[in-house]
């Protein structure tokens, strides 16, 4: 993500770590041995956000389908989640925010479910076995309330008068979808959205055959079939004017603006097709089946790196933040954190790739960036946030972003160009769908260039201070 404009201001409330999960007993149902299967954790494992994501079982797929009526605002929902067991589970659970739970199934078979925070706890009928596959069908409804956060702003599923700006990150998927809502566990998704007649929706992926329309109502399909963090899928929703076609290098291109920023239309189209076009021979093949845009007027202040289809909250964008959210199609989305403190690996690279293209286009080299931003005074508080470890109330620190940049930039200068552009595809093809973690990052940097850089790593990502 980055925001449009520095000082926004934002929304105050903390998020809170809520209690502990209900305690559970091992089932001793249906003759498995009591020792078999046990509760799945209710947090992934990410100490920084231990209730986000859950644990025993990975998720191999999303199926949505929701009706939403901007009117009412109220959307009503089903989703299947196949899973495959990593523990034999007597329970395991699922993050969901507000919402009533009609029902829950286990297999085709109706499962007993409690409500805790955002966690759900689903009791299949029958204990699932380690490894085994199996889906989990919720039915829910109820008005979304999005999240906000001292220093997240608005998130989430966001109601607007036309229909819904869906930008999730770091952990508001649950606001419309029960999901493992951490970027540990990415899946393909598959879309099914009803609107209002007139009304268009725009999720990840491509479309799925035509829109059809019957009773004043349109459903349309979407599929994305890569890999997917839960924080990157959206079903904006709203009355949008569209351009389609391909980047000059032939990858399908879609933008989208509401009809307020319709003047931004084909700027968001031909950029997005150029920047697309542009990284792919800078970072290595495009990851995904399409790319393109979507301008909102909701004023979010910032943009969101939605895969395959970035959104901008409430502005028209430019080159630069349109070169930074398509950079995160490959760092970040292609290439996942494991752990929120690693959000340099996304920020870092997409804001370094601001410095590249205004190096490309001959306005401004990311040396003379990095310059800038190493003169300024051993006091600035980008010197005391150690952009290697994001903290998690301060995520989305400047510190993350443009030190994280500097970080690359030191390094580009001391391995040297043809290293540097190296080790930039490579990290893009070796984890391509997957996975990263910074210490995977530091091994490979070392690993081509020869040389040892802990103490360069060391001084630009874990110090609070300014690198000499
Ligand atoms: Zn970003």
């Amino acid at each position: 993500m980055r925001y449009n404009q520095r000082g926004v201001a934002l929304v105050a409330a903390l998020v809170g770590i809520l209690a502990c999960a209900p305690a559970d007993e091992p089932s001793p149902a249906n003759g498995h041995q009591v020792s078999d299967h046990r509760a799945g954790a209710p947090g992934i494992g990410d100490t920084d956000f231990p209730k986000d994501g859950n644990g025993g079982y990975d998720v191999g797929h999303y199926a949505i389908a929701i009706d939403y009526t901007p009117a009412g605002r109220r959307l009503v929902g089903v989703t299947t989640v196949t899973a495959t067991a990593t523990q034999g589970l007597s329970s395991f659970n699922l993050d969901l925010a507000g919402f009533d739970v009609s029902a829950v199934t286990v297999n085709n078979a109706p499962a007993t479910f409690s409500r805790n925070g955002d966690e759900l706890t689903v009791r299949p009928a029958r204990p699932v076995d380690n490894g085994a596959r199996f889906t989990v069908k919720v039915s829910y409804s109820g008005v979304p309330t999005p999240r906000s956060g001292t220093t997240l702003g608005t998130y989430g599923f966001i109601p607007t008068p036309d229909g819904a700006f869906v930008a999730a990150e770091p952990n508001g998927a649950k606001t419309w979808f029960p999901a493992n809502d951490h970027p540990a566990d990415k899946a393909p998704f598959d879309f099914t959205i009803t609107v209002p007649a007139g009304v268009t929706a725009l999720a990840n992926g491509e479309m799925v055959g035509q829109p059809t329309t019957a009773g004043g109502k349109t459903t349309y399909r979407w599929r994305e079939r890569y890999p997917m963090a839960t924080y990157l899928a959206t079903a904006t929703l709203g009355k949008f004017d569209l351009r389609q076609g391909r980047t000059p290098g032939g990858i399908p291109n879609l933008a989208a603006t509401d009809p307020r920023f319709r003047s931004a239309l084909d700027g968001l189209y031909t950029t997005s097709g150029t920047l697309t076009d542009h990284w792919a021979t800078v970072f290595g093949p495009y990851p995904f089946g399409s790319t393109g845009g979507v301008v909102d007027d909701f004023a979010a202040g910032y943009a969101l790196e939605n895969q395959t289809k970035p959104l901008y909250g409430g502005f028209h964008p430019g080159e630069n933040i349109i070169a930074h959210e398509l950079a995160h199609q490959w760092f970040g989305n292609s290439l996942s954190i494991t752990r929120w403190k690693d959000l340099w690996l996304n920020e870092g690279f997409a804001t370094y790739a601001e410095w590249l293209w205004a190096e490309h286009k001959g306005t401004r080299t990311a040396e003379a960036a990095f310059r800038e931003l190493h003169n300024r005074p051993a006091t600035a508080p980008i010197w005391k946030y150690p952009p290697g470890r994001a903290r998690p109330d301060d995520l989305f620190n400047q510190s993350v972003y443009s030190r994280g940049a500097a970080t690359l930039h030191a390094l580009r200068k001391a391995v040297g160009d043809q290293t540097f552009f190296a080790l930039l595809k490579k990290w893009a093809a070796d984890h391509r769908y997957g996975h990263v973690t910074t210490d995977q990052f530091i091994e490979l940097a070392e690993q081509m260039s020869g040389k040892e850089l802990s103490a360069l790593f060391d001084a630009w990502l874990f110090q609070p201070r300014r690198p000499a």
